[in-house]
């Protein structure tokens, strides 16, 4: 078999200890030898990888690969190849499709079979390590940044603090930091858009950077920094600060992911009530709405009707699901809503019985708060293990990648304990989510016919998730509070002395007394408690 040696002399790290060509020649002619391999061509290109196409020699290599004269490459190690993305690009595909059908450096060898994510990291390490090199980090600057303190200049709500001989740090600015934490809150909420939120902080707290009323752009820029999250960016590479972080890393990506998706979409889904909510159930494409407006002859008057149809955007269905109106969709809502009637007092006592009571673990909770304690303590490890290696690890360039998964790991661990402190105050929070369901059905009927978009939306988000429209009938997965309010019915039907015409259950009628009201409110909460 036959195949091509590639050297390249490496001139970014003169300074370092490095085979020189004629050493990784010598030994990448024995590994050659050892694998009964021919030699076809010895190429050498003298300039850096770090930018593509400036290697003639690596060119010829490629386009020969091409034309099959040799599939293996020896080299003496996986960045000598490459240290940019395109040409990392270029490797990984050709190998991945057999065109190169080895790559043997002088510590391991790739095979097209080979997991080729780890060629592409280990090539994208090269990459990002030649641009930290010319980032030219200066000394004071990276001893700040390993003990977790940004080095730029403080984003507003903080401040730069102390000098060179004392050390410099970044602590919140007393009168700013509480409102920028604000305006993060109020996107957090999902309530207003950004826009909304800029128009706010323009009217009610006006923030200034070097004078001027903050810019839109500057504005936007700011809620796509990880600093309020306690993360920065130097050099290309995250770290960990000591900062006081305004929010977690979670509510960070949750931030980014809806302004990056709902910022077109929210201002519009305002105008109805049902949309974004429903599923084609034949098709599962989006259930989307329109408005129709007619002019009725006998008012004399426009009058505006809603409908809600499928988008039959998938392809290889045919979908027949019809559009409903919103009349026939909110009939139907009423009718499940009446399925769930019990009578306010029921509701009343049991709302007073829960804000008395401390909130208690479900078995989800429990699962996910377990999930999140090992993978805590597997990342803790890792990382400790990193740690004792790091001071015997002698090859600079390892020890850098080692310092960034480092990094990467102590980022990891803190968002994983943020995740579980939040999960705990959900968990303490719980009966706070019972509560406001239960309020929401005790108050559903009137909602329902008069109520605000808003407080539609609630009601649907209460009843149960996995909405859908099949055969022009809605159906969804009751919540576990709905799913109890109908077990209890049917459990009370099933009973004498609550069953019967007069059940009062059924009917508005009537009232319960109160050991009628404690026996329905207990067999409640049993079933809550049995599902949640
Ligand atoms: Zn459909």
């Amino acid at each position: 078999m036959n195949c091509f040696i590639y050297l390249r002399k490496s001139t970014e790290d003169k300074s370092r200890q490095v085979q020189s060509i004629n050493d990784q020649k010598k030994i990448m002619r024995e590994i050659a030898h050892s694998r009964g391999l021919k030699i076809s061509e010895i190429f050498v290109d003298e300039k850096s990888a770090g930018k593509p196409y400036q290697r003639p020699a690596f060119q010829k290599m490629m386009e020969r690969i091409h034309s099959g004269e040799a599939l293996i490459i020896l080299s003496w190690k996986i960045d000598r190849l490459s240290r940019n993305p395109v040409e990392n690009g270029q490797i990984s595909w050709m190998l991945q499709n057999n065109i190169i059908q080895e790559i043997i450096t002088a510590e391991r060898s790739y095979l097209p079979q080979d997991n080729v994510l780890l060629y592409m990291v280990e090539s994208a390490m090269a990459n990002q390590f030649i641009r930290d090199l010319s980032a030219n980090v200066k000394r004071g600057m990276k001893s700040r940044v390993e003990k977790g303190i940004f080095p730029g200049s403080a984003p507003l709500g903080y401040l730069n603090f102390g000098n060179k001989k004392e050390g410099k740090t970044i602590i919140p600015d007393s009168h700013y930091f509480p409102i920028v934490k604000k305006l993060w809150k109020l996107l957090l909420s999902e309530q207003y858009t950004l826009a909304e939120v800029f128009r706010m902080m323009q009217k009610k707290h006006p923030l200034y950077r070097k004078g001027k009323l903050l810019s839109f752009s500057s504005f936007h820029k700011m809620f796509h920094n990880p600093f309020y999250c306690g993360v920065f960016r130097w050099a290309g590479e995250k770290h960990l600060g000591i900062h006081e972080k305004m929010i977690t890393q979670s509510e960070f990506e949750r931030v980014l992911g809806f302004m990056h998706q709902k910022e077109k979409t929210r201002r519009r889904d305002l105008e109805f009530e049902y949309k974004g909510i429903f599923k084609c159930g034949f098709c599962q494409a989006q259930i989307t709405a329109e408005r129709k407006t007619k002019f009725i002859i006998t008012t004399q008057q426009k009058k505006s009707f809603d409908y809600y149809r499928c988008v039959h955007r998938k392809r290889d269905i045919d979908c027949k699901e019809k559009p409903l109106s919103k009349k026939q969709i909110e009939s139907q809502l009423a009718t499940e809503i009446e399925r769930i009637f019990l009578p306010d007092e029921v509701f009343d006592f049991g709302i007073d019985k829960l804000g008395e009571q401390k909130g208690r673990e479900t078995q989800l909770q429990a699962t996910t708060s377990f999930n999140l304690k090992r993978e805590i303590q597997t990342l803790s490890q890792q990382k400790n293990q990193i740690e004792n290696n790091l001071v015997l690890e002698v090859d600079s360039e390892i020890r850098l990648l080692m310092k960034r998964k480092y990094e990467e790991l102590k980022i990891n661990i803190q968002k994983l304990r943020e995740n579980y402190e939040s999960l705990q105050e959900e968990i303490a929070n719980n009966h706070f989510n019972i509560i406001e369901a239960l309020k929401v059905v005790k108050n559903a009927k009137i909602a329902l016919k008069s109520g605000t978009i808003e407080q539609k939306k609630r009601i649907l988000h209460h009843l149960g998730s996995d909405w859908k429209i099949k055969s022009k009938k809605i159906d969804f997965k009751p919540h576990f509070v709905i799913d109890a309010v109908l077990k209890t019915k049917n459990f009370i039907r099933s009973k004498k002395g609550l069953s019967g015409p007069t059940n009062p259950l059924f009917t508005t009628s009537k009232t319960l007394d109160s050991k009628e009201i404690g026996f329905v409110w207990y067999t409640l909460w049993e079933f809550i408690k049995n599902s949640m």
